[in-house]
């Protein structure tokens, strides 16, 4: 099948992702699918893990993006431009635990009821970071290099992970000199 869009065909062979889900996001993109510039002109792609990480504004880890006058959340944005309507009362859950990534293929409905349940199995059921010195996963750390270097505000990605930006420029330096 001929898609429009290279690199998304690419991001649905991402291993982990049921052949079922796979089906069901190609079919989605024929070429006369309509591409969706407001998500793919914000999004940076992650190597390896193939998320799609929001990197314009955030809220509570979730990319926030405007659609008309209304908010919306990014991740549902991407889901009904690629995947379909989100029946109410149903939430876009990510089968990849990162809350700002957009990436179709690694989005799937669930209740609320799902999500604390997936986050329980998942052990990321905690408090929100509010604290500067509250402790980054090796994960946190480079999704915050990644999007600091994608053009996200230092003082974003700080409100973002609950810490200080001059954590996020420390980061970015450490990372810098690792790669040297
Ligand atoms: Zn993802």
């Amino acid at each position: 099948m001929e898609l429009r869009d290279g690199g998304f065909t690419a991001l649905v062979q991402v291993a982990g992702i049921p052949p079922a889900e796979k089906r069901r996001v190609v079919e989605r993109l024929p070429s006369e699918a309509p591409v969706n510039r407001l998500i793919e002109k914000n999004i940076t792609r992650v190597p390896f893990s193939g998320c799609w990480l929001w990197t314009k504004s955030v809220v509570r880890g979730y990319g926030r993006a405007s659609r008309g006058v209304k908010f919306a959340y990014a991740h549902r944005v991407a889901y009904e431009d690629y995947v379909g309507p989100i029946p109410k009362g149903l939430w876009v859950l990510h089968r990849c635990d990162v809350p700002s990534c957009c990436n179709p293929a690694h989005l799937f409905l669930g209740t609320p009821k799902d999500n604390t349940a997936d986050s329980m199995a998942k052990g990321r059921h905690k408090a929100p970071p509010r604290r500067s010195y509250w402790k980054l996963t090796d994960q946190q750390r480079s999704e915050i290099v990644v999007k600091f270097n994608a053009g996200v505000p230092a003082v974003d990605l700080a409100a973002e992970y609950g810490v200080h930006k001059s954590r996020v420029h420390q980061l970015n330096r450490a990372a810098k000199a690792e790669n040297k």
